[in-house]
Formats: C-alpha cells, structure tokens, sequence
C-alpha cells in the first residue's frame, strides 16, 4: 500500500494545515519536496523557514508553477482545479494528491479503517457524534479531516486506532481518487462552493467519491434523492449495502424515528418484522430536526461498523455540539436567543429556522451568489421578524419583499463593531415572550467579522450586556 518515496520529487502545493505535515511526511520518507506557496505573508514565511531547516526547498510568492521535473503534486484541499499549476502537472501526465489521498497511501499495514462522512451541512456535527459513539463503545478512536486534526497525523502517529471518523468536504474528495472508507454517508447536496467545482454536477460527483469501494454500507438521506443516485452509482465492495436514514418511519435497511425513537431497521436479524430502538430524541442535543438527521446518520455510520445499540444512546448524551452551531446564548424574559453563526448558507439557515416556530432573524453578510426565495418562502410562517446586517442584505430583503411582505424587516446599514450590538437591541425590541431571536446568517462573514467563529461571540457577547444593561436598570 506504501509506494516508495524514495528521491521521488514531489511538489507541494499550498503551506498550512495540511501542506506542513504533508512535506514534513514526504521528507521523511525520502522524497525530495519543494513546496511552493503564493502568498507570502509572515505567517508562510514561519512555516517556510521550519521546513527550510529541515532541508526543504520552499518557494513562497510569485506565481506558483509546476518545478522542473516533478513526479508527484500534493495538494492542499482549497487549491482550485484550474490553478496553472495543476494544468502544467496534468499535461505532464503527473499524478495530483490531496491530504486525504496521501494520508490513504501512507497507512500502515492493519491500519484503523475510516468511517467517513461528508455533505453540505452537519458534517462537523456528525462526525463528532459519530466519534461519541465509538468512543462510548470503547473503541480508541478520533474525529479527524476536515475537522481541524489531521488525517495525516492521525494515520502517521504512534497511537494505535480501531476506528477513526473522518470528516471529508468536497475539496478533499475531488483529489482522493483511491481512498476506500469501510463505510461512509452523505449527509445531503445544496448548491455551494460552485465556483470551485465549476458546476452542481461536478460538485455532486466529487461528495459521490466517497462512496467508492464502501465495505459495509454507503449511508444515504432519504429526504435528498441525490445522496440515494450517488450510492445507486457508486462502484462498492460486494456485499457492501444501502442504508437510508430518515425522520420518517424506517423501511427495511433503514434508520428512521418512530414515536419519538431513534431506531434501526437495517442491522438487525429481522429486518422485515423488527426494528431495533437506539435513542430518544430527547437525547439528541440540540434536538433540532436537522441534528436529529445528523444523529441518525452518525447511528448509523456506528451500527455499521457494529456497535452495540446502547453505546449509540451513550454517545448522544455525551455528545456536546461546537461553539456556533445552534448555541443557546441565552434565556430572559422567555426570550431564547440563539447562535447559529456557523449557518453560512441558505441550506444549514433553512434547517435551523425549521427548528423554532416564532422567530426573530438575524441574517445577512456575504451571499456569495446565493438565492434567497425559498429560504423565506419555506421560513416565513415562522417570522415574527427580521433584522438584517451586512453587505448584501438587500438580497435578503427584496426575497422577504417578494415572498413575505407582512414580516417586519429592520435593515442596519453601518457595519462597524458596533453594529451586531445594534442588531441585538433592535431584535429585542422586536421580540416576544415565547419566541426566539436566531442568529442564522445564511451568509458568509467576511465583510464584517474575521470568520463565523467572531460573529457568533459578538452576538452572545451583545447578548450578555443586554442582560447586564437590564438588570442594573432593575435596580431600585
Ligand atoms: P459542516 O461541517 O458541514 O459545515 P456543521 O456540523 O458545522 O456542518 O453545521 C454547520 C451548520 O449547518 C449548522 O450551524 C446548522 O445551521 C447547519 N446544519 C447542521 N446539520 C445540518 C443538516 N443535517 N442539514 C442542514 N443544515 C444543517
């Protein structure tokens, strides 16, 4: 499985995450690397200077070409498949790498197998609760990929593995054509990252990847026809089967909820007669619909590799989601207010404004070229209404205009620091006992904030001196 390195000489395109290790592993097999990187900022040149010291050629600036007599790229995942460099190294007829792929290659013999995951949204969230149940089962185990934990480091280091859960996006699916999970799922398909992909097929294809040469079972939704056609092509072990996961009640080879249960009705004897009860839903946190899903796949991922059901139901309570994705922030005056600042699309904003009945909306930023209409037209019953920031609200405004004309709308112009905190007070103002004020962007960040991460602790940050502000104004 382990080709030989050797003097092979192999380009690195891209520093960071996974470009250090990347080098730093093909070094130490033999291969000769130059990394080259665009941007030469102070933080590539730190990288640069601790792979120089180990006797790697860096080239940092300029733009980044294929060197001289290269035999193997490896890619960093956001390198776009039309960068000059990659058409010089196809029309070289050299093979192109990304992490995930040399990761793959670099197993060791025995090596823990992956239970992988990806989709537009929910893959952080499942493949954490995935590694929930694996660990509740006693299984030595990490959440690795595109999850801020190196898939490299995780297959390279000393600590022994049985299973690892590992979070794929679609960047890392286009370059690793050969990886094999013992199982994956994808979670569902929305329209994102196209222009990296060129098209929605293209996009498509790349998630389908994952897929490819599943040992167990390739998990789909049954909510999303598309994951099903992925699984129906892709070319899988024998034996291998298609097991679906819904909020319905379960068909055969199917995980699914009934009464409020979370069960199985695919890896269990009887399959046609019985079904086996793994969770409530009550365990799932938050037990928002979507995550519900996300609980189900994540089951499912588990079940296939065999774990017992009761360490399901023991690894959804312990489970903890990540900061931004969901977080209640708040409860005063039964008003919830609520971060859902990791909502950068219209798909994961649609799925949190499905899990509260009256809500007050904080939305906008960055659309990158998103559409808004069925956003609104699916969420607006649920609007008492919306208060709108960023560069491109009047998006958002001309589809609540077209589409739900009755919802009050306050659009906040300014876009320095300020204004999250006058987003916050005008949805107080706005806002009822009973309902709950949702910071569910549907937009990137970047024109106001660093990241999603820095709008969501401005918000709860906004939130908590809300609170202190109204409670000193209690004093007698
Ligand atoms: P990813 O890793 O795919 O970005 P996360 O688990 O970090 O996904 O969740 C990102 C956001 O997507 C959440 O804040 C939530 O709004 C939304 N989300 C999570 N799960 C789903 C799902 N199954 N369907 C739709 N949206 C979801």
């Amino acid at each position: 499985m382990n080709p030989d390195f050797t003097d092979l000489r192999v380009t690195v395109a891209g520093l960071g995450v996974s470009g250090v290790p990347a080098a730093k592993a093909l070094h130490a097999l033999g291969a000769r690397v130059t990394v080259v990187n665009g941007v030469a900022g102070e933080r590539q040149r730190a990288e640069a200077a601790e792979l120089e010291a180990l006797g790697i050629t860096v080239r940092l600036g300029g733009g980044a070409t294929l060197p001289e007599g290269t035999e193997l790229v490896v890619t960093a995942p956001g390198w776009k498949p039309s960068s000059p460099l990659f058409t010089a190294a196809a029309k070289a007829g050299v093979e192109i790498w990304g992490d995930v792929e040399l990761a793959w290659r670099l197993r060791k013999p025995g090596a823990a197998p992956w239970l992988a995951v990806t989709g537009t949204n929910g893959k952080t969230t499942t493949t954490r609760m995935l590694a929930a149940i694996l660990t509740a089962a006693g299984l030595r185990t990490a959440a690795v990929g595109n999850i801020g934990v190196s898939l490299l480091d995780a297959v390279l280091g000393d600590e022994p593995y049985d299973v690892l859960a590992v979070e794929l996006s679609s960047y890392q699916l286009h370059w690793a054509p050969s990886i094999r999970p013992h199982s994956a799922a994808v979670l569902n398909l929305a329209p994102d990252h196209l222009d990296w992909h060129g098209s929605m097929a293209a996009y498509t294809a790349d998630k389908g990847r994952i897929y490819q040469g599943n040992q167990v079972a390739c998990v789909y939704n049954r909510a999303d026809p598309e994951t099903e056609r992925l699984v129906r092509e892709a070319d899988v072990e024998e034996g291998c089967r298609a097991i679906g996961f819904t909020l319905d009640a379960p068909r055969p080879s199917d995980f699914g909820l009934v009464d409020g249960i979370l069960v199985d009705r695919a890896f269990v004897d009887d399959r046609v007669n019985s079904a086996q009860e793994l969770a409530e839903t009550a365990d799932v946190n938050p037990p928002a619909p979507h995550n519900i899903a996300n609980a189900l796949a994540a089951a499912a991922l588990a079940r296939a590799y065999g774990v017992e059901p009761a360490a399901v139901r023991e690894g959804l309570r312990a489970f903890r989601p990540d900061a931004h994705r969901i977080a209640e922030v708040a409860t005063r005056d039964g008003i919830t207010w609520v971060d859902d600042s990791k909502a950068t699309n219209t798909h994961a904003a649609e799925a949190s404004l499905a899990a509260y009945p009256s809500i007050v909306w904080l939305a906008g930023g960055l659309a990158k070229g998103a559409v808004f209409d069925d956003l609104v037209i699916k969420s607006a019953d649920r609007l008492r209404a919306a208060v709108l920031i960023g560069a491109d609200r009047a998006l958002i405004r001309e589809a609540l205009a077209r589409h739900a004309p009755q919802v009050p709308v306050v659009e906040l112009g300014r876009t320095d620091t300020g204004a999250m905190a006058a987003a916050v007070a005008v949805a107080r103002d706005r806002a009822q006992p009973g309902d709950t004020v949702l910071l569910a962007p549907a937009c990137a960040s970047m024109d106001m904030f660093a990241n999603y991460n820095e709008r969501g602790d401005m918000f709860a940050e906004a939130v908590r001196r809300l609170g202190a502000a109204d409670s000193d104004s209690d004093e007698p």
